[in-house]
């Protein structure tokens, strides 16, 4: 899940910035000073907010449902085999697909695709695609409520639906070393596989794609200069498919495309479509996300990748447990692929109080990824703010995070700075590690002082690592 910084947004973001519904009076957004369009759960079964796990039912579901495709010994075969896999598969959402009408004006949209990566068993499916490894029954709906069986295939409902698109500085992503001052085209889709219990946003996250997007009335497809006149209902109703999405970051002068705000990687073929697209048109490709993928749709995500942000969310699988209903080691080897690939990217930590602000833990951390990934990964210490499940906490006290930064640069990592917290001398400065002296300075997502030359430090000419031209 994107953690970009916390700050309230102002000037043109704050135009599209989404507010959630009060609990109770629907499902869908608004936009900040235009009226809330809900829409309807269409399978009304699927529990938004907790899932469920697969049940014994299920299981015997699953069962009937392999002796009507695949008769005997194989029936038999993925009875006991996904019995074993309901142990450790993720929870569902039990027959939550949407049908009829609803499922019909989807597809007329181009809004349904075949998923990637992906079994089939019989008449159910596995997605392949992130670790939940979500294993689906006809007219089940995945963890990441983007995915649904219909008639033993997995489907994508995430696709060309794009929600909340605007031009970004690439500060906010945040990516300090990725071609500092420039715009990325950002937008988000519906879903992620994570819970986390401190999602700042959790109404495009946690939401299916028909609780933010309405199929009905005529198609609307606009180009770049009539989304800067549309409403909020327009936004919902609009496709963005991916040569489109690619015309709108050209309008807005932006170098690359950022997928981002919900998690990517649950809308996987969008974003990679997209990002064939934007390579096509020398446009980079920035993925913001939480690194909760698997290695195969990894590897093909990467060739089509400049830059990425990762959000390494605590340095435990107790803590990823409580906090984010994930693992770690998935996260740590999206990381270390990535530095093999070749791909730039940045780590964020949220340093949430009680959860993951013990300073021995971001020492290990911090040693971690200089022994595996080398100095000059770039770490950024983000402000807790009291969110979603967790408003019964205090934002992250500012000695914390000063503290976790000297602990970081302790460690050997030489780029490190603070996020989300004005208060902080030199939060969002880059000092060259050769001569110590600034040589990149920030306030909020804008760049003040440029002291490079050929991506070397003016003073010392020590390179600085990352990505400028
Ligand atoms: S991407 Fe979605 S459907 Fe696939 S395994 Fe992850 S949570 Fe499940």
């Amino acid at each position: 899940m994107d953690q970009e910084p916390q700050v309230p947004m102002s000037g043109p973001e704050a135009a599209s910035e989404v507010s959630p519904l009060p609990s109770g009076e629907g499902q869908g957004v608004r936009v900040r000073g235009d009226s809330p369009s809900p829409r309807p759960s269409p399978g009304g079964r699927g529990r938004p907010d907790d899932g469920c796990f697969v049940s014994r039912r299920q299981v015997l579901r699953y069962g009937a449902a392999g002796l009507a495709c695949a008769g005997g010994a194989g029936a038999l075969a993925w009875y006991f085999s996904s019995r074993a896999r309901a142990a450790t598969a993720a929870e569902v959402f039990p027959h939550d697909a949407p049908s009829g009408q609803l499922w019909e004006l989807w597809q007329k949209r181009g809004w349904v695709r075949e998923a990637r990566h992906y079994l089939k068993l019989g008449r159910n499916v596995q997605c392949k695609l992130c670790p939940n490894e979500c294993l689906l029954a006809p007219e089940d709906r995945s963890r990441c409520r983007d995915r649904v069986n219909k008639d033993g295939t997995l489907y994508t409902l995430a696709y060309g639906n794009p929600t909340m698109p605007q031009s970004d500085p690439v500060e906010k992503k945040p990516l300090y070393h990725f071609l500092p001052g420039s715009f990325s085209y950002s937008f988000a889709a519906a879903g992620c596989g994570f819970r986390c219990l401190n999602c700042q946003n959790w109404y495009l996250s946690q939401r299916k794609p028909e609780e933010l997007k309405d199929p009905r009335g005529p198609a609307l497809e606009p180009d770049a200069r009539h989304l800067l006149f549309a409403t909020a209902q327009d936004v919902n109703r609009m496709s963005i498919f991916p040569d489109a999405m690619v015309a709108m970051a050209e309008y807005f002068e932006c170098r690359s495309i950022a997928y981002t705000y919900s998690e990517p990687s649950v809308w996987f073929e969008y974003m990679i479509d997209t990002a064939r697209a934007a390579r096509a048109k020398k446009l980079r490709n920035i993925w913001v996300t939480c690194g909760y993928i698997q290695q195969e749709p990894l590897a093909e995500l990467c060739q089509v990748l400049d830059g990425a942000h990762v959000d390494l969310k605590g340095f435990s699988d107790e803590t990823y447990s409580r906090l984010n209903s994930g693992k770690l080691a998935p996260v740590l080897a999206t990381l270390q692929r990535l530095r093999r690939e070749n791909v730039w990217f940045e780590v964020i930590n949220l340093m949430v109080p009680t959860y993951t602000d013990d300073l021995a833990t971001v020492r290990s951390m911090c040693r971690w990824l200089v022994d595996h990934l080398g100095p000059d990964c770039p770490l950024h210490f983000s402000r807790f703010m009291p969110n979603h499940k967790l408003t019964q906490l205090q934002e992250t006290p500012k000695d914390v995070l000063v503290g976790a930064r000297a602990v970081a640069r302790e460690e050997g990592l030489h780029y490190v700075y603070v996020g989300n917290c004005r208060d902080v001398d030199d939060a969002g400065t880059t000092f060259c590690p050769g001569c110590q002296r600034a040589v990149i300075q920030r306030v909020g997502f804008s760049v003040t002082t440029t002291r490079l030359a050929g991506g070397k430090c003016e003073f010392c000419k020590t390179p600085i690592a990352g990505v400028w031209a």
